[in-house]
């Protein structure tokens, strides 16, 4: 049985004083969560987060990672840094980072396998833009950006993994993709992953991410295949997020 990750993503919101009030409302909220949470904050704030979530039910990670492990590598931040402030999960392709910063699928492999080999959760992201589903090429997108992946980690740490489908067009739009939609590409995905372990592939949990709402989240949350959700939007405001955890 795997047991659901919600997990916020933040992306590039908050000061210290927001947050302190977000964290302190949804760790307040968690007391008979069943499921796994957690907030993947912007780098600044993760010692904030660790000050004041250390002990608690509420996860913290990163929105990203270097590749290397250290050196000359100007506005990068290392997988150990990130362990420095206690950081348990690290979201890496998220499709802002593949359109605004060129990551590529080799890139995001690479970063797996370094956040897997420290003993942290990667949250790896893949998706089709909207062009890409209308031409049918839903099935290749996804199944290229997780193949990456599938190659670059060994079998024996599948179950570490972590996968959210997020449809780029779902994202921050409004739209979601209907349970139905979501559930289809979850199951090739899955299906992707068993052809690596099959056992171990019942273990991989796969969040979906595209607009999720206290209003959707259950009919999503409650489909075979969806082991939870990244959210975006609705993780900034302490009610949203905790129906969201109540849903899962
Ligand atoms: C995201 O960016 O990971 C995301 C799912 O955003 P939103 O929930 O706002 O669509």
């Amino acid at each position: 049985m795997r047991r659901k990750l919600v997990c916020g993503n933040w992306k590039m919101n908050g000061n210290l004083i927001s947050n302190a009030a977000l964290l302190a409302g949804v760790k307040a909220g968690l007391s008979h969560a069943k499921c796994e949470v957690a907030v993947c904050v912007p780098a600044v704030y993760l010692a904030q987060c660790q000050a004041v979530l250390s002990g608690s039910a509420l996860g913290w990670g990163a929105q990203d990672v270097s590749a290397h492990a250290s050196g000359a590598y100007t506005g990068e931040i290392s997988v150990s840094m990130l362990q420095d402030f206690g950081c348990q999960y690290v979201i890496l392709g998220h499709s802002e980072r593949r359109a605004y910063h060129d990551e590529t699928d080799a890139l995001v492999a690479l970063k797996t396998q370094r956040v897997i080999q420290a003993g942290l959760t990667p949250i790896v992201c893949v998706g089709e833009t909207l062009a890409e589903r209308e031409s049918g090429q839903t099935q290749a997108v996804v199944s290229a950006q997780l193949d990456a992946v599938l190659t670059a980690i060994d079998a024996a740490d599948l179950a570490k993994l972590v996968v959210a489908y997020e449809p780029v067009w779902a994202i921050g739009t409004g739209k979601t993709a209907t349970p139905e939609i979501a559930q289809d590409v979850h199951a090739i995905l899955r299906a992707k992953i068993m052809q690596k372990n099959v056992e171990l592939a019942q273990a991989v949990r796969i969040l979906y991410g595209g607009s999720m709402k206290p209003d959707n989240a259950r009919e999503l949350l409650a489909m075979p295949d969806i082991d939870g959700g990244l959210i975006g939007g609705a993780a900034l405001n302490v009610a949203d997020f905790l129906a969201i955890v109540q849903s899962a």
